[in-house]
């Protein structure tokens, strides 16, 4: 692997008494694309959310490209390069398709540099650019997915974390999704993927993690992990 761009050392989180993550480690080199696979509430969301800085960790580190993070919020951990594409995707959908990809580009350095970006973008999701000034909440759930992406993009981050981009979508959509996140890694940027849908995250990734019960109970090449009869057994129920 490259120079990691993101190292979670010992990462524990907990939720009030109870603690949904133990000694987690995870490690993503610079353009690598990493996926998180597990079974329903295994931490997999948690895990995102603690990188991120949404929801603290109670012990471990985050290091993102050098920098400490941990115990950083949100907006904070984001000027060191990560950005999320939430689980839901968490849209505006009384502001338009633009206004919602504006407010991915809060940070200075990516205000800036807005105009370039969303042409970028509209360049990857040409939908986005035809409906750009329709309301988000009239837009297809694919096409919410897409924006969604399309507003972590506008913050130019060198981290993409995203959080089951399948959810609720259907097959074609899916795959325009995933056709999308290729796209964007083959640019350079690291990504993050955490989904249920286990065989589409394997057959995308470099290397992925299965979380199970709230630890890493195994790691390697996707293609290694798609084999494994703990992946075969657990997520995929074979
Ligand atoms: P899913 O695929 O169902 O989203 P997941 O692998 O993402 O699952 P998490 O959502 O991270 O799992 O949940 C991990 C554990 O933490 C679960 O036991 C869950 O019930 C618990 N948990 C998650 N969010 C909260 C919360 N806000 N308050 C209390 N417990 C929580």
């Amino acid at each position: 692997m490259s120079d990691p761009l993101l190292t979670v050392e010992d990462l524990d989180v907990r939720y009030g008494d109870a603690q949904a993550l133990w000694g987690v480690g995870l490690r993503v080199g610079a353009g690598e694309t990493v996926c998180v696979v597990g079974p329903n509430g295994a931490g997999k969301s948690t895990l995102v959310n603690a990188i991120a800085g949404i929801h603290p960790a109670s012990r471990g580190r985050v290091v993102v490209n050098g920098v400490e993070t941990t115990g950083l919020a949100g907006h904070r951990v984001g000027r060191h390069g990560v950005a999320v594409v939430p689980e839901g995707r968490r849209i505006m959908p009384r502001m338009t398709v633009t206004d919602n990809l504006l407010l991915g580009a809060y940070r200075k350095a990516a205000r800036r540099e807005h105009r370039t970006t969303l042409a970028t973008v509209h360049e990857m999701f040409p939908r986005l650019a035809e409906r750009s000034r329709q309301l988000a909440g009239n837009l297809s759930g694919g096409e919410q997915q897409m924006l969604a992406i399309g507003r972590a993009l506008m913050a130019r981050p060198a981290l993409l974390l995203l959080d089951e981009p399948s959810l609720g979508l259907a097959p074609v959509r899916v795959d325009e999704v995933y056709d999308a996140v290729e796209r964007i890694a083959a640019t350079g940027v690291s990504v993050v993927v955490v989904e249920q849908d286990v065989e589409r995250a394997l057959a995308i990734a470099d290397r992925a993690y299965l979380l199970g019960e709230g630890r890493v109970v195994a790691d390697g090449p996707a293609a290694e992990l798609r084999d494994s009869a703990e992946v075969r057994r657990s997520v995929l129920g074979l």
